[in-house]
């Protein structure tokens, strides 16, 4: 096989059967799917608390404090908030507790929120897959090195961007002052009606992404997340990263084949890149059960590590997110009645097609 092309995960997998049943993938992949699903109770929990804000006659519903985890640019500015006062603001805690998990996994085992947890990341990783199943006789080539290097710059641009805005530009007072005001306040009402009433180009860059992450692997997360771009940098301290045995190593090269992305594991001691995800496919496309651990030490080898990835990555998020909920940090300090004066506005920010409700109270 051709050193730029790579073999899909499920044929790597039939080349390799009647090896010991790749754990760290099944467990992987089965808490993608409960994330996803847990994402869209969230979501649909969420409308149904708008909507009961829009018009007084529904049951009112509470609003789910997880929806702070689609709010990324508030979990920014909630952490310089945190790390300038010790204290998490009151309007979007939640946003800024998801942010200090991620950065936390990414301390401790490279950047695994972005392939055991993100949902964007689980829905590039299916669409990946199905292209193999609908297509597999389509090879999947890598760029060439350079362009792929050019092509990760925007989302470190992006991050750069954001960084600098939020944690050298913005002067205390405006920080206060954007975290208590009314933009804020309704980060998470305006992230649904956008989404609820697209742009003809929102949804032409959207379908754009789709298809992309369809034709390249991994596309948004390899060249666009910028939330990905900071996990990964922080991921460099990471003490948990796949290891190489020199002296089990057969230099099959099928490590390097399954690594979505793009990493040459085969060649590499350790592998210390910003770009390694944790996902364990190398480990798992091993044919030698010896040539690749995680950890200081002997490290850890399959099938254990499966379980203490799943486990630590379970006990970080949801450990965390558990503390936070006891420590007061998850639910937010806005009540119902400014809720049901401050959502109808935020609603009625974005043009309803023609023929459309957006739900809205009648004046
Ligand atoms: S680490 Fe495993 S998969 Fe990678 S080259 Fe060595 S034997 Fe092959
Ligand atoms: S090196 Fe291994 S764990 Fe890291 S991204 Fe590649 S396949 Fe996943």
């Amino acid at each position: 096989m051709a050193a730029s092309e790579i073999a899909h995960p499920e044929a790597e997998r039939e080349a390799h059967a009647g090896r010991p049943k790749p754990t760290a993938t099944r467990l992987r992949r089965a808490l993608q799917l409960f994330m996803v699903l847990l994402v869209l109770v969230i979501g649909v929990q969420f409308s149904r608390f708008v909507a009961s804000c829009l018009d007084p006659r529904l049951p009112a519903v509470a609003r789910p404090p997880g929806v702070g985890g689609f709010l990324p640019i508030a979990g920014l500015m909630g952490l310089r908030h945190w790390l300038a006062t010790g204290r998490l603001d009151a309007v979007q805690p939640s946003a800024a507790v998801l942010l200090l998990l991620a950065l936390l996994a990414s301390l401790l085992l490279k950047k695994s929120f972005c392939a055991w947890l993100c949902p964007i990341g689980a829905l590039s990783e299916w669409l990946w897959r199905l292209r193999a199943k609908l297509f597999p006789r389509w090879p999947a080539h890598r760029l060439p090195r350079w362009l792929d290097g050019v092509l990760m710059a925007p989302k470190y641009l992006l991050l750069a961007f954001f960084a600098f805005f939020i944690f050298v530009a913005m002067p205390p007072r405006a920080l206060e002052a954007f975290i208590e005001g009314p933009y804020n306040r309704v980060a998470d009402v305006r992230m649904l009606a956008f989404f609820a009433h697209p742009s003809t180009l929102t949804v032409a860059v959207l379908a754009g992404l789709l298809l992309l992450s369809f034709l390249v692997q991994n596309a948004w997360c390899r060249y666009l997340c910028p939330y990905g771009a900071l996990t990964g940098l922080v991921s460099l301290l990471s003490p948990l990263k796949v290891r190489r045995v020199e002296e089990a190593c057969t230099h099959c090269q099928a490590c390097t084949r399954a690594c979505p992305m793009h990493l040459k594991v085969h060649e590499l001691g350790a592998v210390r890149s910003p770009e390694c995800t944790a996902c364990l496919l190398c480990v798992d496309a091993c044919p030698e059960p010896d040539a690749l651990v995680v950890g200081p030490g002997p490290g850890l080898k399959r099938p254990r590590l499966a379980l203490a990835a799943l486990a630590l990555v379970l006990l970080v998020y949801f450990g965390g997110m558990a503390l936070a909920m006891a420590a007061g940090h998850w639910r937010n300090g806005i009540g119902r009645e400014e809720y049901l004066r401050i959502v109808p506005p935020a609603m009625q920010r974005y043009p309803v097609q023609d023929g459309e409700t957006d739900g809205t109270r009648s004046p």
